[in-house]
């Protein structure tokens, strides 16, 4: 039996930020100070909104700055790069159109076309396994809620939630025709149970003989873990192949304000701990069945990574099983994703990419959870910093 030393060693920065030139590096570690500090993140942030707001020809200086880190670029063509250059490193891509948070049927449909052109654009190419998306870019928010709640819908309300069925099974057929696997992202609790549903649906129809919809489970959640074992049952009688992307869950503070103004009981962990045993344990199941479900760790959490190489290795399972995988967000993670993919891992990227001003919301989500996920920014921080040591000692 092998040892815990041989696992994948995270702090090895040469790995991890080997794709970086010395501009980028030194860009890079610029960028994490400043998120690093919450007050200037509130400044930078509502002056970027306001700016937006006022068209005032800002997109340069964010697309230098923060758009470069976390994300590809604005098209598909402009993320070709970015795609070659992790790919040299044995780190994958997975396309994430960043548009969120739309309310018409023409952003719905327009949604739907910029997913269809993306797998389409990664049709036989090795390097993208598959897309990403929210269902929330092309369903409206309010009828989710309403479907999660099983309230009934009236005529012209059924006939928009058959049209979001419509757009499911339009990515998932042109995914299936594609190879290749959609990760439909996880959302708030009160939306949840419609999503399910979306998915469970997709994963029932199309995951045969290999995984082109997967759904995504926060183990934040207290009852995920019983999800989880349900879903497999579910499977194990259909004879569809479960798939499931593991993450945390990115909406805590949400979540509890929210139950605790409504006066019903939060759906979260009550506490971190509880949160880290759910998610150990769901990568546990899903390697103990290895065979028979796929699985994604979707973390920047060293523990989380170095555990599931640990359960591989002790279930004799090899770094590139097709069913095993690892993913980390562009411009995060990168001390896990290198490392790991050095080590034959399968690894990928979510690779956001969208017109500046589209994707200004997500950037300005990773800039606010950067200064909450504690310690990670730190960890972020001293790994550049690191690095930058590591070359100048060399030159
Ligand atoms: C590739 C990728 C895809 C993602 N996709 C999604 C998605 O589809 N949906 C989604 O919601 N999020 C998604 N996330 C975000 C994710 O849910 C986490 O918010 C983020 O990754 C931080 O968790 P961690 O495992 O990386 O790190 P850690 O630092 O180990 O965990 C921090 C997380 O732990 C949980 N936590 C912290 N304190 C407590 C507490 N007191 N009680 C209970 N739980 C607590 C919270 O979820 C917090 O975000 C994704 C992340 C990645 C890397």
């Amino acid at each position: 039996m092998e040892t815990l030393t041989q696992l994948p060693v995270f702090n090895n920065t040469q790995n991890a930020f080997a794709y970086k030139s010395n501009q980028e590096l030194h860009r890079s570690y610029w960028l994490f100070r400043l998120i690093n500090s919450p007050l200037l993140v509130k400044i930078s942030t509502s002056l970027a909104q306001w700016a937006f707001n006022w068209h005032l020809p800002v997109t340069p200086l964010v697309k230098y700055t923060i758009y470069h880190q976390f994300c590809s670029g604005e098209t598909l063509q402009e993320s070709q790069p970015v795609i070659d250059r992790l790919l040299q490193y044995g780190v994958k891509s997975l396309l994430d159109y960043g548009v969120e948070a739309k309310e018409t049927d023409a952003d719905f449909d327009q949604t739907i076309a910029q997913l269809l052109k993306s797998i389409e654009f990664a049709r036989n190419k090795n390097a993208i396994p598959a897309i990403s998306t929210k269902i929330t870019g092309f369903a409206r928010f309010a009828l989710l809620e309403k479907v999660s709640a099983q309230t009934p819908l009236t005529p012209a309300e059924q006939e928009e939630w058959n049209r979001v069925q419509n757009r499911m099974h339009t990515l998932c057929k042109a995914a299936q025709a594609a190879q290749m696997s959609i990760y439909f992202d996880a959302e708030e609790s009160w939306i949840q149970d419609a999503i399910d549903r979306l998915v469970n649906d997709m994963m029932e129809q199309y995951n045969r003989p290999f995984p082109v919809a997967f759904t995504t489970l926060q183990m934040y959640r207290h009852d995920r873990m019983e999800f989880l074992e349900k879903l497999f049952a579910y499977a194990q009688e259909k004879g569809f192949f479960p798939a499931v992307k593991l993450v945390r869950g990115a909406y805590m503070e949400k979540e509890r304000n929210r139950a605790e103004e409504m006066g019903y009981p939060s759906p979260i962990q009550p506490d971190k701990e509880a949160a880290d045993r759910d998610f150990n344990r769901a990568l546990q199941f899903c390697i103990e069945h290895s065979n028979q479900i796929a699985v994604c760790n979707a973390s920047h959490n060293e523990n989380s990574a170095a555990y599931l190489c640990r359960l591989m290795q002790e279930n004799n399972i090899p770094h590139n099983h097709p069913n095993v995988w690892f993913a980390q967000l562009y411009g995060m993670g990168d001390h896990i994703s290198f490392n790991l993919a050095k080590e034959g891992y399968n690894v990928a990227k979510y690779l956001p990419y969208g017109p500046v001003r589209e994707v200004i919301p997500y950037l300005i989500r990773r800039s606010q959870e950067n200064t909450s996920v504690s310690g990670q920014m730190s960890r972020e921080l001293g790994l550049l910093q690191q690095e930058t040591r590591r070359r100048k000692t060399k030159q």
